[in-house]
């Protein structure tokens, strides 16, 4: 599936999520301080010291004004639900390299192939 992504409400609700995540994210283990494994899943990952380090995700409007863009966001998996209760639904970014990396691009034409 190709994907162009030129809204740029998405494009600022994926900048908000990389920035939430950069800061309350476990890149580094909360415990001994290591950085986490490349290809280890930021949400929740264990440490060679013992430790699990686990982020609860950020909610919607922690990244935007307009959760119509949580839903196009969930559609194209560029986020994941990663945690849900009766009163709070949490999200996290599936690829933050991908999304950095789209950011970035003046054209903003990916391939996405990580269809659930
Ligand atoms: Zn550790």
């Amino acid at each position: 599936m190709e994907i162009t992504i030129n809204d740029p409400e998405i494009i600022d609700a994926l900048k908000n999520a990389v920035e939430y995540e950069e800061k309350y994210a476990p890149y580094k283990c909360r415990q001994c301080n290591a950085d986490k494994p490349e290809d280890a899943d930021v949400v929740e990952w264990k440490c060679s010291c013992g430790y699990e380090n686990r982020f609860l995700g950020w909610e919607w409007s922690n990244v935007t004004n307009n959760s119509s863009i949580i839903s196009k966001l969930l559609r194209i998996n560029l986020i994941e639900v990663v945690y849900r209760s009766n009163r709070y639904t949490c999200y996290a970014l599936t690829n933050d390299k991908l999304v950095r990396k789209l950011i970035s691009l003046k054209r903003r034409r990916i391939l996405y192939l990580q269809i659930q």
